[in-house]
């Protein structure tokens, strides 16, 4: 039943190629997020390009959207200075920005603001090249008692702000003619990227009020993108996020919604522990208190220094304690190695399979979550 909807979803798309017939054409390449985007540029976008003066009409006119799955992890969009003039917008990071949106929602309702890392610490696994087989699973599938229709709608609401923050910078480069070459000086970037933002903002400013969470919802995402790259030591994933930062304040100082100042300074406590180094005794504290997925980065810490001895007591515990599918991996190789003892026989082996079945493990333990929710 799940293939044949998700392949009607593919035909549909295909036979539609969305075109909204006055300023901007959304084009599908069979990416997963055509139809949302189409809608976001249909109803929320070419509307307000209608009321902007003429001369930023024309600017806008005929751009064309295509949502790609092969721009790779690096970019959230491009804005293409060409013939028509062209806007790229990544699927994975939409992909990525819905799972941190369920992320959001579950670890509210949890009362468990850790739940998000817990998530993203299995999604970016899940999606490593370097992984085979491992299921991605959305917080709305691991929680699907939680996902009510209202959960689901507000799901939508805030993936759709999200979406439009992203296609509206994206727009302003249009707008402001700010383009330049990869190879432009910090300087020069630095100069296009404010006018494209500037753009945004007072469009957002006059026509999308409430838009609130949107930007920060990306800017929530790259956070914990960086900071799994930077526990696994990994350069597959680019670290983003000093690029984004500077958003923050645009975003918290000025809103009066209880909502956005809360995400601003959790984002903003987060992000300077992750640059000071007082995230370790965070994950201490954690691990004190007994929370067994915070074993898992402090393994991977005491693992960057070589102390494997405490490495391996760390990852076994986030193995058996905090269900991380992913520790399984390094326990393996600790009782190949004879730092987890006694060693039986079958210990690699069973470290494998669990790594192959890791989709089926949670990251925390879930039934307990459930019963103190009831
Ligand atoms: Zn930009």
């Amino acid at each position: 039943m799940r293939f044949v909807l998700s392949l009607a979803v593919v035909v549909a798309s295909f036979a539609f190629t969305i075109v909204s017939a006055n300023a901007l054409e959304v084009r599908s390449t069979g990416a997963q997020y055509t139809q949302l985007v189409s809608q976001i540029v249909a109803e929320e976008i070419t509307p307000v390009i209608k009321q902007l003066p003429a001369k930023q009409q024309e600017r806008l006119k005929n751009i064309q959207i295509n949502v790609v799955s092969d721009l790779g992890t690096n970019a959230m969009a491009l804005a293409i200075d060409d013939t028509p003039p062209k806007i790229l917008v990544n699927d994975h990071f939409i992909q990525g920005l819905s799972n941190y949106v369920e992320a959001y929602l579950v670890a509210d309702l949890l009362k468990r603001p850790e739940y998000i890392e817990e998530h993203f610490s299995h999604y970016f696994w899940a999606l490593h090249p370097h992984t085979n087989g491992v299921a991605l699973v959305s917080p709305f599938q691991q929680y699907p008692e939680l996902a009510n229709n209202l959960l689901v709608e507000r799901k939508q609401q805030l993936l759709g702000g999200a979406v439009l923050d992203v296609l509206l910078h994206e727009l302003g480069h249009h707008a402001e003619g700010a383009f330049y070459h990869f190879r432009a000086s910090m300087y020069v970037r630095r100069q296009h990227e404010n006018s494209a933002e500037a753009w945004s903002d007072k469009v957002k400013a006059d026509f999308f009020p409430d838009s609130g969470l949107g930007q920060l919802i990306s800017i929530g995402f790259i956070f914990e993108q960086t900071r799994w790259a930077k526990l696994a030591r990994d350069t597959y994933y680019p670290r983003m996020l000093s690029a984004v930062t500077e958003f923050i304040p645009n975003n918290c100082e000025n809103s009066d919604s209880s909502e956005v100042l809360m995400f601003c300074e959790k984002l903003s406590k987060n992000i300077e522990q992750l640059y000071s180094g007082q995230m370790i005794s965070g994950y201490e504290f954690r691990h004190k208190q007994g929370d067994h997925f915070a074993s898992f980065p402090l393994g991977q810490v005491e693992w960057a220094k070589s102390n494997f001895v405490d490495a391996c007591y760390y990852f076994n515990e986030s193995l058996v304690y905090g269900q991380v599918a992913r520790a399984a991996i390094f326990v393996g190789w600790c009782y190949q190695k004879g730092y987890l003892e006694p060693s039986p026989p079958d210990a690699e082996v069973l470290a494998l399979l669990n790594e192959k079945h890791g989709g089926s493990y949670g990251f925390s333990p879930r039934q307990q979550e459930l019963t103190f929710l009831q």
